[in-house]
């Protein structure tokens, strides 16, 4: 039976960043990523991948900083497909309430935007929001497991479906019928929280899987069109440039659903709910509203991401609501961070990649 000292199980972005980080602070470890299906495939391929500095709770806030400055830093290192955009928050509410929860406001501007069909609701006020950008998700997963090939072992196609403890360590039993003993397990499955391999270790998180829906309005953005985040309705108009079109995100309150069937597909309700909401911002836009993407996410009681050890050397990792692209880093930094991933004698050193 092979041995590592981490098994990363999920090869998602939240995965890939703790194998980077892992591998970051402890060189000398044996790393393995395993990801029943291609990486990146999950949660992180149906992403918007929009990154912007905010956060409602002050851990929240410092994850943002430091996510923040690991994805500039990523983005130039790795090449990472991450495309800067300006941005814009519109608010009717409480403005102290808007100061507060985003980092890098800056100054005010109008709310309205009448040549992108952009209306400002009654009371609105805007100000422009630095340090925004949006990322292929799936594209950067890969991009950052491609850099580590030569120090982690990346096994796809490999579900996992028995963890069990075994001496100081880990047994995990593997879809194909192979086993891998880890010193450590790090579980960072996405919305798959109920997999029958660890539902019972995660169910006193109090996790649940709540349905996400974007929709894609046909409509091409201008090089310089700017991100608009309407801050009343947790919602957001995304240029994605290379795509050729808008992306609008809004609230779906469908909860309690499962990665194995919430489908891929809209629902007519769901382009019902996605209009109601832009024709509030944009009514100019809600006739170019016909498509879309679909899936969920895993979110806590909290809405903060979570990191916990569920048993000795086996730690949960993920359920960011929503957010786990732009908390990413922050996410992999604190579970690292909860790991003992000191040199142990009984490990065999890392695999090389032969040339
Ligand atoms: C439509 C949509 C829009 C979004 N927009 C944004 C956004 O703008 N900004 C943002 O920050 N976040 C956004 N998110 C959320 C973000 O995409 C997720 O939080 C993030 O991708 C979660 O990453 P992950 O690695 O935890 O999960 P995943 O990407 O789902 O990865 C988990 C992996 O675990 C694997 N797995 C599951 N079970 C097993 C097993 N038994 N054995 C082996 N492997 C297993 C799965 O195959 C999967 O690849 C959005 C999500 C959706 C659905």
């Amino acid at each position: 039976m092979d041995t590592v000292d981490l098994a990363v199980v999920g090869g998602g972005v939240i995965g890939a960043l703790i194998a980077h980080e892992a591998v970051a602070a402890h060189p000398e470890a044996t790393v393995a990523v395993l990801e029943r299906g291609l990486i990146g495939q999950g949660a992180s391929s149906r992403s918007a991948g929009v990154h912007f500095p905010r956060g409602a709770t002050a851990r929240v806030r410092s994850m943002t900083e430091h996510s923040h400055h690991v994805w500039e830093r990523l983005a130039g290192e790795l090449g990472l497909p991450i495309r800067e955009v300006d941005a814009t928050v519109v608010a009717t509410g409480d403005a102290d309430n808007v100061r507060a929860t985003y980092l890098r406001l800056g100054d005010e501007t109008s709310p309205a935007d009448p040549d992108r069909g952009l209306a400002a609701p009654a009371g609105a006020r805007a100000w422009t929001l630095h340090g925004c950008h949006y990322a292929d998700v799936q594209g950067v997963a890969g991009r950052v497991l491609a850099a580590l090939r030569d120090q982690v072992t990346v096994l796809e196609g490999t579900e996992v479906t028995e963890i069990a403890a075994d001496g100081d360590g880990h047994r995990l039993t593997l879809g194909h019928g192979r086993q891998l003993r880890a010193r450590r397990v790090v579980l960072a499955p996405g919305p798959w929280i109920a997999h029958p391999a660890w539902a019972e270790l995660v169910a006193p998180l109090g996790l649940r899987v709540k349905k996400i829906v974007a929709a894609h309005l046909e409509a091409s953005p201008a090089p310089d069109a700017p991100l608009t985040v309407f801050h009343d309705e947790d919602a957001f108009l995304l240029p994605l440039h290379e795509r050729g079109h808008y992306l609008f995100s809004y609230t779906c309150d469908r909860w309690d659903v499962s990665p194995d069937d919430v489908g891929l597909v809209l629902e007519r309700s769901d382009l019902d709910d996605a209009r109601a909401v832009l024709g509030r911002f944009a009514p100019g836009l809600v006739d170019r509203c016909d498509s879309g993407r679909v899936f969920c996410d895993a979110y806590s009681p909290r809405r903060e991401p979570v990191v916990a050890e569920l048993r000795p050397g086996l730690v949960f990792a993920g359920a960011a609501g929503g957010s786990g692209y732009r908390l990413a880093p922050a996410i992999a930094a604190e579970t690292v961070a909860a790991l003992d991933l000191t040199p142990s004698r009984t490990v065999s050193q890392p695999r090389q990649r032969q040339s």
